[in-house]
């Protein structure tokens, strides 16, 4: 039995005076890592920046710094078309992509040759676009749907594509160009390259905050959610997409993320990071600095005080 004295969601825990410590404390990493770069709209983003927010079961919300500052959610975006993708074509899906960690850099080409065109899971490049494809194939307006399918989940209508970083990537796109003609190539392509990427830029470019973060993933935290409670295995359903977040959420650096946070999560190059504690909490962090893996070097480190503070850790 967890004790409730380090329950996060039991009275005793003050959720507020663990932020604001974190606040404070994690400002000595900035200048250790580098905004993006390789996008250059997201180069524009001051780097010394930092917002966190947690949202308990019950339904509390507790926030510090930029929280609701809207920014660029990049690979996040992952997980909400992995969980769109699965509604419109289940287990089918699992057909076009496994579910094993990579090991190699989200954008990497190698494995996926000698793979024949599967790639190693939904979280990296070549299997998020994999993804993408389901969603263009099934939608007369994909990236329109994606929008709004986010908002639902947040409740935040103002959760919205930025063309700006949308139109940056895809003119600097090569990488992601050549997974997509790759995977086209080798037969787990259903729709043209071109218009699946548009729709992928369109994705990742979705600006939102860490409070909408919270909102949206709750229903991975809280299996009663209304939204999950209308699929057919709600608790299969958040256990699995929990299962690859903690696999494969945070890329060739989710072994590392595991034995210093050990909780299910998605990072994105935009410098935010969501975590999910299931039956107690989501919690998301932002702030722009990245170490060589493309994940927030103060994003992960308030991770990891907030479940050593707070003892939370599911694992
Ligand atoms: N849009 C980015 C890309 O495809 C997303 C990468 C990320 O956030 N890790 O490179």
């Amino acid at each position: 039995m967890r004790d409730a004295q380090t329950t996060p969601c039991a009275p005793q825990t003050d959720l507020q005076a663990v932020l604001d410590r974190i606040a404070q404390e994690v400002p000595e990493a900035y200048g250790q890592g580098h905004v993006a770069d390789y996008i250059p709209e997201l180069k524009r983003v001051s780097p010394q920046q930092f917002g966190m927010a947690v949202r308990t079961v019950t339904g509390e919300e507790f926030v510090v710094g930029a929280a609701d500052h809207q920014f660029s959610i990049q690979s996040i975006s992952k997980l909400f078309t992995l969980i769109l993708a699965l509604e419109i074509n289940g287990e089918e899906l699992w057909t076009r992509i496994n579910r094993e960690p990579s090991g190699m850099r989200f954008n990497s080409l190698l494995l996926l040759e000698s793979e024949n065109g599967i790639p190693r899971n939904p979280f990296i490049n070549a299997g998020a676009i994999v993804v993408t494809d389901t969603i263009t194939e099934h939608s007369s307006g994909p990236a329109k749907r994606i929008e709004q399918f986010i908002a639902n989940l947040s409740g935040n209508p103002l959760n919205r594509i930025d063309e700006r970083v949308t139109a940056s990537e895809k003119k600097t796109g090569y990488l992601n160009a050549a997974i997509a003609n790759l995977l086209k190539a080798m037969g787990n392509l259903r729709c043209e390259p071109e218009d699946v990427l548009n729709c992928y830029f369109k994705h990742c470019a979705m600006t939102m905050s860490c409070r909408d973060l919270v909102r949206a993933t709750q229903c991975l935290a809280n299996r009663e959610d209304a939204w999950f409670q209308r699929k057919p295995y709600p608790h299969q359903t958040a256990r699995r997409i929990n299962a690859l977040l903690l696999t494969c959420g945070l890329y060739d650096a989710v072994g590392n993320f595991a034995f210093n946070v050990g909780l299910p999560a998605k990072s994105g190059v935009g410098g935010g990071i969501v975590a999910v504690a299931p039956n107690q909490y989501t919690v998301a962090v932002w702030s722009p600095e990245l170490d060589d893996y493309g994940n927030s070097v103060l994003g992960q480190l308030a991770l990891e005080k907030f479940v050593t503070y707070t003892a939370s850790a599911v694992l």
